[in-house]
């Protein structure tokens, strides 16, 4: 008799209830059938075929793109008392012949490959078509598509390798990136038979968005402020540029903090020795380009600050992302500066095709837009990959309220009728963003002078508001859709259909201006509201108590904290305070091979805490 899915839920991984979309996933698998499961990361992916492998028997085969990631599975489920292996390009020839040898022994639960195994030897294939492989797993399967932002050449060869196993396994793919062409590339290049597609929403409830907009100095400021209010927790700082990243970094450990950087103009070791170094929580912050995170599966990063606006949202997700996989209560901060804009789109510039440019800039414009709106940052990012989210989620920084918003509407009302004027004025004509604005400080300029428009009634009428707030009230007015603007190199203004009805009607307009800005005060719009899964005050002593004790086993085995226990095992502790092995096993996140490897000791450690508070 088979064990059922939820009894390996409980006793292999210590959960006691499937995640969304984790279940159907499975069953469908045990039934037989191909599946392709699209769901955001931290959704618990692993997890959809790693269960199903154990029930299969035989052997299942994981393909995944990268050394980190395969070495992270593979210890995550050699602590749950999995036997997971992995080979790859960083193991000599003895030690993958082991790996094989305790395959074809039916040791082996989970084997982890690299794409490139496939094409590099066919010997690899030969092999498998000896052993018992009743599934074959492409994990971050959009790297099959040309689409995505991973393409891997070697993930095309993937269904002829699957083809000529002797009997074919269950196929199953799992990706983050929710784009359809992508979803269907990966069907249509991993030959998936008439698979189950599953896509769970992409919202991340437990990231708590905000946006805000300040000056260099400031932003060293803020960046320094967060780090020592959240000092036992870890967290990634982004730059854009590599030079960022050294003067922020610099600037950190001159304040005290240790923090280590990471961009792709260091040498190896040192890239290897920062990485590790915050995986491990010997270091608190790292300060980086976006050329770290790929791989990197550490699920208690509590917060993301990004100290420019990445070119994209789709990037800024990705990166923002890597906060709270765990699931609990994490920070994602993006500072904004207008100098961003000038930044990215120098990058875009470099490019030589004018389609590439052309996308690259929409792309940029709906990242621009996220910085500037004054409504729900979440429902503006979904909205972007596609949902139709119809509430404000009342738990990011607009919706909280504390972003600095300020009442424009009559600014705005000003500036979108000049848009009309100066295109009566001209013939019918759109200008940009810096004439318009010339035209709103009434600053002579050439074009002003060619056409007049030193006489329409609006000129001028935003002169006494400092030239950088009258900028920053059109891009708001952009981001609204209260503006559109051309695809073309002019980016040209011009009316949407929701201007005139904004114009004649008495709804109100918010700016983000500066961060000094007393904010408005909001009518109440929340209609749903989340709940914090931070911990009690008086458990965070428990916590740090219990979060040494972690770091010390880690150490000794030398594998991450986090593999020991996710933070959210650590606040389950704190919250329960266990005193027996059977409290113990009730919280999630403990199995009954965790249990029986660390439980005397959290055990003990959580009755030490409990005499000595
Ligand atoms: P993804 O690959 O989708 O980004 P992972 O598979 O790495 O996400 O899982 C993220 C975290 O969620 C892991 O720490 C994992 O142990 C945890 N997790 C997965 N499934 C469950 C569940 N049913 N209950 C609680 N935690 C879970
Ligand atoms: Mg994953």
């Amino acid at each position: 008799m088979s064990r059922s899915p939820l009894d390996v839920l409980s006793e292999t991984f210590g959960y006691r209830s499937f995640r969304d979309g984790q279940e159907v996933l499975i069953e469908n698998i045990l039934n037989g059938r191909d599946v392709l499961g699209v769901m955001p990361t931290g959704a618990g992916k692993s997890l959809c075929y790693q269960l199903p492998a154990l029930i299969m028997g035989g052997v299942a085969v994981v393909v995944s793109p990268l050394i980190s990631l395969m070495k992270d599975q593979v210890d995550s489920l050699k602590q749950n008392g999995v036997r997971a292996a992995a080979i790859n390009s960083a193991m000599d020839w003895d030690e993958v012949t082991d790996v094989l040898d305790a395959v074809r022994r039916g040791s082996v639960s989970l084997l982890y490959v690299a794409p490139e195994r496939f094409d590099a030897s066919e010997a690899f294939g030969a092999f498998l078509s000896s052993v018992d492989v009743r599934l074959f797993v492409v994990d971050e399967a959009h790297c099959v598509s040309q689409w995505g932002h991973d393409f891997r050449p070697s993930y095309l060869g993937l269904p002829a390798a699957v083809g000529s196993l002797p009997k074919r396994p269950v196929v199953a793919a799992f990706t983050a990136t929710a784009t359809p062409k992508v979803r269907d590339d990966i069907v249509l290049h991993l030959g998936l038979t008439d698979p189950f597609v599953l896509t769970t929403g992409f919202d991340r409830p437990n990231l708590f968005f905000s946006v805000m907009q300040m000056n260099s100095k400031e932003k060293d400021k803020f960046i320094l402020r967060h780090v020592q209010k959240n000092a036992a927790a870890s967290g990634i700082v982004y730059c854009s540029t590599r030079k960022a990243v050294d003067a922020t970094r610099d600037f950190l450990r001159t304040k005290g903090v240790p923090a280590v950087r990471y961009h792709a103009g260091l040498d190896d070791a040192e890239r290897r020795a920062s990485q590790e170094a915050f995986i491990y929580d010997r270091a608190p912050v790292i300060v980086a380009t976006n050329a770290f995170g790929m791989g990197i599966d550490k699920s208690n990063v509590r917060y993301v600050i990004h100290r420019n606006m990445p070119g994209s949202i789709d990037n800024y997700y990705q990166e923002a992302g890597r906060a709270g996989r765990d699931g609990l209560q994490s920070d994602c901060v993006l500072l904004f500066a207008p100098g961003d804009v000038a930044t990215q789109r120098f990058l875009i510039d470099q490019n030589e095709n004018q389609d590439d440019r052309q996308s690259a800039n929409r792309r940029l414009q709906a990242m621009i837009d996220y910085c500037n709106t004054g409504s729900c940052l979440r429902a503006e990012m979904l909205r972007y990959f596609g949902e139709t989210p119809d509430y404000s989620c009342g738990s990011c920084g607009n919706c909280a309220g504390d972003s600095g918003l300020t009442d424009v509407t009559v600014e705005a009302k000003k500036i979108l009728s000049c848009v009309y004027r100066m295109a009566e004025k001209s013939g019918g004509l759109s200008f940009g963003k810096s004439t318009l604005v010339q035209v709103m400080m009434a600053e002579p300029s050439e074009r002003s002078e060619k056409y007049g428009f030193d006489g329409i009634s609006t000129w001028g009428l935003l002169k006494d508001c400092r030239r950088g707030e009258v900028q920053t009230m059109v891009d708001s007015l952009i981001a609204a859709k209260y503006l559109s603007v051309s695809d073309d190199e002019y980016r040209t203004l011009s009316f949407t259909p929701k201007t005139r009805p904004f114009l004649r009607g008495d709804e109100k307009f918010f700016a983000r201006l500066t961060k000094k800005a007393a904010p408005v005060e909001r009518e109440e719009r929340t209609k749903r509201v989340r709940k914090q899964e931070a911990p009690s005050n008086s458990d965070t002593a428990m916590f740090e108590h219990l979060r040494k004790l972690r770091r010390e086993m880690a150490a000794e085995q030398g594998v991450p904290p986090y593999l020991i226990f996710p933070d959210s095992t650590l606040y389950g502790m704190c919250a329960t305070k266990p005193s027996t092995e059977a409290m113990l096993l009730e919280v999630p996140g403990v199995g009954t091979t965790k249990l029986e490897r660390y439980g005397g000791r959290f055990l003990e450690a959580i009755r030490d805490f409990l005499e000595h508070s």
